[in-house]
């Protein structure tokens, strides 16, 4: 043993123990996408987003907006996304950024602050969310398992993007894994907002006063629901802010008064038509309001439910739930392995997910779930006919299939594919086991799908 190689590692605990408190780092987190992945996505869930949104042309607004979003940019350090700024006709209090820079200002947000500095905080925290790309890393964490087969499947080259990603419920609702962000994630973009809107001259500490503001108000009204389900309260929002404002140099901030251009923002938005209800169409389902679908669990098995449909898995197996209260992976323990590429797959067990489709078209909709898996797995085949089953009184579809087994190398494992249309969408159940656990497996999945209960009446 060398003790002086040693001497560095143990003086460094202490270096830390005595040493001043430092300034927290914001990085992005761990990620299945590239950052050009992120702009990629951003555009396409952008037209999405301005079909069904009507966006602001009035210049005075346009400008007011982006003036405040360019001088926000010029203080982000290195390479970062193309951020743009646009107003949404739309009296609720809100914004939101799509991965990769597209932002959007509710008429309602304007209306509602202080302040310069107000809209400036709250821009300023979106373009936390975008540069530490808490959107893609939620929906890499919630998706371990499809998402880099899609990648290497090429979906980033084919276009349609956005209608692949939302049959995996990485969509833009107010609960998808893009737009709810944990309390940490919320915090750090509480940060990055700060810094860069006190580099822009305003007092960052209007940030958390508008969101504590809208706290306050909230109980009363449920005009600012939409904000909080995405940005939910970290807690102490003004105190982390002080806390980091210690790090920033000394500067004097402009006043926090209404200023001439936030009146005259405000006069153009009173002027503003009613804006036409937004559409609602194909994509991601959230769970609904209302008590899970409720089973009785076969001996030995355990339940899985939502409120849209409940089944029963084995008991020994683990569960991991989805972020949209839909969607769940069970597996023996042994079941997620490792793919070739570092990412996890399963190799036995059960991937259970709800949608909703294009169409009420059965046959479509699971032919094109299967092509969709097919991308980048070459060795994925069907090996049967489509068979037509019912399910709890449902129409359902039966897909066999075989692949190459990702638990036993050089051995080949079976594929169910359950799809089941139901009102509120279509159920997908895929079951994989490797072909020398099928004698076992096979009776537990049958098990399974006739434990399967959807929701009525909705
Ligand atoms: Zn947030």
């Amino acid at each position: 043993m060398n003790y002086r190689r040693l001497i560095p590692q143990l003086l460094l605990p202490l270096g830390l123990l005595f040493g001043a408190e430092k300034q927290r780092t914001l990085k992005p987190g761990w990620n299945l996408f590239s950052p050009d992945q992120d702009v990629q996505m951003g555009r396409e869930y952008a037209q999405e987003i301005e079909r069904q949104f009507q966006i602001v042309s009035d210049p005075v607004l346009h400008n007011y907006v982006n003036e405040i979003g360019t001088k926000l940019m010029a203080g982000i350090e290195g390479k970062t996304f193309p951020f743009t700024f646009k107003v949404v006709n739309d009296p609720s209090i809100n914004a939101f950024a799509l991965p990769g820079g597209p932002m959007y200002v509710h008429t309602g947000l304007i209306a509602a602050a202080d302040n310069k500095a107000q809209i400036a905080g709250v821009l300023g925290h979106e373009m936390g969310h975008v540069a530490l790309r808490h959107g893609t890393n939620q929906a890499s964490k919630a998706n371990l398992i499809q998402i880099p087969a899609m990648i290497a499947g090429g979906i980033f080259d084919k276009g349609g993007l956005t209608g692949t990603l939302t049959q995996l419920g990485i969509g833009l609702g107010a609960n998808g894994v893009l737009m709810k962000f944990s309390r940490t994630a919320e915090n750090d973009s509480d940060l990055f907002g700060a810094r860069l809107v006190h580099k822009a001259g305003y007092n960052p500490v209007e940030l958390a006063r508008f969101f504590e503001k809208l706290q306050a108000e909230g109980g009363r009204n449920g005009r600012f629901a939409e904000m909080f389900a995405s940005h939910p309260n970290p807690g102490n929002r003004i105190k982390n802010i002080e806390k980091d404002m210690k790090f920033y140099p000394q500067r004097e901030y402009m006043p926090s008064a209404i200023s001439p251009q936030l009146t005259s923002a405000r006069e153009v938005i009173k002027r503003l038509p009613a804006p036409p209800k937004p559409q609602q169409g194909g994509g991601q389902v959230q769970a609904p309001q209302g008590p899970p679908v409720s089973i009785n669990a076969p001996q030995g098995f355990r339940v899985y439910q939502n409120s849209l449909y409940a089944i029963a898995y084995p008991g020994d197996w683990a569960g991991r739930n989805g972020q949209d209260g839909v969607s769940a992976t069970v597996a023996p323990q042994d079941g997620i392995v490792r793919g070739q590429n570092g990412q996890e797959d399963i190799g036995h067990g059960v991937i259970l997910n709800f949608g909703r489709p294009q169409s009420s078209d059965l046959n479509r909709e699971t032919e094109q779930l299967i092509r969709g898996m097919q991308q980048g797995q070459p060795e994925l085949k069907t090996a049967g006919n489509v068979q037509s089953v019912r399910v709890d009184g449902l129409d359902g579809r039966i897909v066999p299939m075989t692949n190459v087994s990702g638990l036993r190398r050089g051995e080949r494992e079976n594929v169910i594919v359950l799809t089941v249309m139901h009102r509120s969408g279509m159920f997908m159940g895929i079951f994989v086991a490797p072909e020398s656990r099928w004698r076992v497996a096979e009776p537990e999945f049958q098990e399974m799908m006739r434990s399967l209960r959807f929701a009525r009446g909705q």
